[in-house]
């Protein structure tokens, strides 16, 4: 088995035979086509192949007594693999013969192999070869686990001749693509599978026969959904398809996308007593949501000597408690996984994480499925699972292949109808209590760490936040009552001095009736269900992208409409896999959907200038403001900018909310008057300035007839205007009370805009440009028409005020 970066011809046995030196001479042949006629090999397939239908399930007791390749019987002898185990043995016959598997089995039970055996035995009976590009799909949930498959695929296949490629996110895309047509077997995630097929077009499933979902209910579940759809249209309609979980999934729904074939369903835990191993010891505790931490640092400090995985409900208090615990130094190596890190990071913490023999892995459900970090002692859950299936494969991180391990639920009073359901589920799960005695509490120190770093104090406010959320996000409202959760004292446990706000709770609680603080724990049925919540994430804390059902219904999956996707882009795969079984919950939604965003912002509406300018408002930010003082240090007031009528002091200063359109006219009729009296000085001082310009320039006898273009220039100067006084006054042609309307009606309705409305001066000033040209010299017209091109442009920029200016500039008398 190569990896898809090394060339098959080194290790190839038939490129190197035709290699050899013939007559002394080194006879090259650079490509040799494989005859598919009989060579022995296919001689000892067909073999291999009519034994398959003789094997006698209750007689195996080693590998050898199953009809396997030399190859891959070679590899599984250098792997350590002796014996198989229940669900290899029970579906190897079956997958061999080619059928179609749905294989569930606890975890730790050797699922792996009883789908990588088949894979390499298909090619082989099929005498793959790297020129008919890709034979075999496994398709897995994370990154983490694709590379573990792959691994594993590496050990025991090292003896065939495939060639085998890691296909997932967060590596590099074009070094994937010019490979991808020459790998034999294809380890991936399905985003990226998808990206493939959608974008290189080098790369073909044609010639593909076996495809395998491992964590296949993960898979195929509404997390997935679109993704796979995709996929599994582009896949060849004939093909052998092997499914395996250990909670497997049996909706005919999902099968029927698949299309099996009367698939063989083989579960070795169905008629067994428990669903997870026998050799795990698994045990709960009831406490409060304030005192986990604590109960969480007194666990590590007493298991210095165990690897221990810590699971957290989100990306953000997974790393807080990280990190917190980090600066606290309990006295062993603690490591943190979860979707929001970078890619390189994340392989780097697992493979620390598996060759560490004590050690504590704070991580999200990213880390619950499949991983096989070798000789973990502990799984603690520090937040309860969503449901039993999470659970199942949480725990199932220890206990691994006959060797034992411990696992403990931490529940709040609120959650322990979990246990109900865990037991609905077969699972043996203890309650013990905690012992006051080993119970350290971290908060003092937390809250001077807190206090000296604002970074961790961020961190610390994010974790809380996502809690919330998480809890919130939870389908099964019996277990999971966000709105009963005392806030502020979990805040003061993780080492904060006051509760950060939590709209989307608050609003929820007063819906309720409830304040959010009182700790009151009041038991409330379920909320009504009227929307539906789609998960986006490329962090695993529960990132709602809220669609309406129709909206579910509509949208119509075709592989291009994912191919927009990025390097990154399935980091979505990888990381929802928290949130997938939440994909199609029905969870009522708040107002504000935007609260549950990880950034806080709209995602789909862009900020408009009328939003900032609310914004503004509501924070009484005053931008740009300039005061002017005189020689004795004394505000000079801005006529042009503040309201000089004694009315409209007065308005200004009331604190009544709303607009009295009445009161506004009659302070528009006030201020009317000053803007007259200032416009009128404005003019004449504008006069003067003309006439002293004129002066000069008679005087230095130097009139030219570029001049124009420099006046026009001059425009921009500060305090030059053009000399309006000629203009008309738009009063006495059109009424005053017409504009009024119009001005007030403008006003009032750009409260309700999303846009700033521009300011109906606009309107007025079309209505009289043919005056201007009829009074006005043609140099004048083009200095005139540039200044108010120039206005124009800004308009929308002005206040009130100085629009109501400018017009008054362009219509004066
Ligand atoms: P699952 O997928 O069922 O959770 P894995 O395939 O990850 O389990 O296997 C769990 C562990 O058991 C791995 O460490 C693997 O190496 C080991 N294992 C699997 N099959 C065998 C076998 N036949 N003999 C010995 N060890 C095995
Ligand atoms: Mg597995």
């Amino acid at each position: 088995m190569q990896k898809e970066t090394k060339s098959t011809t080194k290790n190839n046995p038939k490129l190197n035979k035709s290699n050899k030196p013939q007559n002394g001479k080194k006879k090259i042949k650079v490509f040799t086509k494989k005859k598919k006629a009989k060579t022995p090999e296919s001689k000892l397939i067909q073999e291999l192949q009519e034994k398959y239908d003789a094997i006698d399930l209750s007689a195996v007791t080693s590998f050898n007594d199953i009809p396997l390749s030399s190859q891959t019987m070679k590899g599984l002898k250098k792997g350590g693999y002796t014996k198989p185990t229940e669900i290899q043995l029970q579906t190897l016959k079956q997958s061999l013969k080619g059928e179609d598997i749905l294989g569930a089995a606890q975890t730790g039970s050797g699922k792996t192999l009883a789908f990588l055996i088949p894979v390499l035995e298909i090619l082989y009976c099929h005498q793959f070869t790297r020129t008919d590009g890709v034979g075999a799909v496994v398709i897995t949930p994370t990154r983490e686990l694709a590379y573990q498959i792959f691994e594993e695929l590496r050990k025991i296949g090292e003896f065939h001749e495939f060639s085998a490629g890691l296909v997932i996110g967060g590596k590099d895309l074009k070094f994937e693509r010019e490979r991808m047509d020459q790998c034999n077997i294809i380890i991936c995630t399905p985003g990226r599978l998808l990206q493939h097929m959608d974008e290189n077009p080098l790369f073909t499933c044609d010639n593909m026969k076996v495809v395998v979902l491992d964590e296949a209910d993960r898979i195929l579940d509404m997390g997935f959904a679109e993704t796979m759809n995709a996929i599994i249209a582009n896949l060849p309609p004939i093909r052998q398809t092997l499914l395996f979980s250990a909670t497997q999934t049996k909706s005919v729904k999902d099968l029927a996308r698949l299309s099996l074939k009367d698939p063989s369903y083989v579960s070795v835990h169905d008629n067994k007593e428990f669903s997870t191993p026998t050799s795990l010891q698994q045990s709960y505790m009831v406490c409060e949501l304030h005192e986990k931490i604590s109960v969480l640092y007194s666990f590590i400090r007493n298991h210095l000597k165990a690897k221990s995985i810590i699971f957290f409900s989100s990306c953000k208090q997974t790393k807080y408690v990280y990190e917190i615990f980090c600066k606290l130094r309990p006295g062993l190596s603690l490591m943190a996984l979860y979707g929001s890190l970078h890619q390189l990071k994340r392989m780097e913490i697992y493979q620390q994480f598996c060759n560490k023999t004590h050690a504590v892995l704070f991580a999200t459900d990213l880390a619950a499925r499949g991983l096989d970090f070798p000789n973990v002692n502990w799984v603690v859950q520090a937040d309860c699972p969503e449901d039993a299936e999470t659970y199942i494969h949480r725990v199932g991180r220890t206990a691994r292949y006959h060797r034992g391990g411990e696992s403990l639920l931490l529940l709040l009073p609120s959650e322990i109808a979990m246990v109900d359901e865990l037991q609905k589920y077969k699972i043996p799960i203890e309650k013990i209590d905690i012992n006051p005695d080993k119970l350290t509490n971290p908060v003092r120190k937390m809250e001077a760490y807190l206090a000296k770093d604002h970074e961790l104090k961020d961190t610390a406010q994010r974790a809380f936040k996502s809690y919330f959320k998480a809890v919130y996000l939870m389908k099964n409202k019996k277990i999971f009552n966000v709105k009963i959760l005392d806030t502020t004292a979990f805040a003061h446990s993780l080492g904060m001095a006051i509760a950060p706000r939590i709209r989307f709770l608050e609003r929820l609680v007063r819906k309720d009736g409830l304040n959010v603080n009182d700790g009151e724990h009041k038991f409330i049925e379920n909320p009504p269900q009227n929307k539906v919540i789609k998960f986006e994430s490329d962090d695993e804390d529960s990132v709602p992208k809220t669609v309406t059902k129709s909206k579910v219904k509509q949208s119509t999956v075709t592989s291009t409409s994912t191919s927009k996707l990025g390097d990154d882009s399935d980091e979505d795969d990888d990381d929802d896999m928290l949130q997938i079984k939440r994909a199609d919950h029905d969870i009522e939604m708040p107002e504000n959907l935007e609260e549950l965003t990880i950034t806080g912002r709209k995602k789909n509406k862009p900020l408009t200038k009328a939003a900032l300018a609310k914004k503004m408002l509501n924070k009484q930010i005053v931008p740009n403001k300039k005061i002017t003082f005189d020689d004795d240090g004394e505000v000079i007031p801005d006529g042009t900018k503040q309201k000089q009528s004694g009315l409209a002091q007065e308005y200004e200063n009331e604190d009544e909310g709303g607009i009295n359109i009445e009161k506004a006219k009659a302070i528009l009729r006030e201020e009317d008057q000053y803007d007259k009296q200032l416009f009128k000085e404005k003019v004449k001082a504008k006069k003067r300035e003309v006439k002293r310009k004129l002066k000069e320039q008679k005087k230095a006898n130097k009139v030219d007839e570029d001049e124009g273009v420099d006046d026009f220039g001059s425009d921009d100067e500060e305090g030059s205007e053009p000399d309006l006084s000629w203009m008309p006054d738009p009063d006495k042609l059109y009424g005053p009370a017409a504009d009024e309307e119009d001005y007030n009606l403008a006003t009032y309705e750009s409260e309700e805009e999303e846009e700033i409305a521009p300011p109906p001066q606009i309107k007025t000033k079309k209505r009289k440009s043919k005056q201007i040209d009829e009074d006005t010299s043609d140099k004048e017209k083009t200095k005139l028409k540039a200044k108010k091109k120039m206005k124009l442009d800004n308009v929308s920029a002005l206040n009130v005020n100085e629009a109501e200016e400018l017009a008054m500039m362009l219509l004066g008398k």
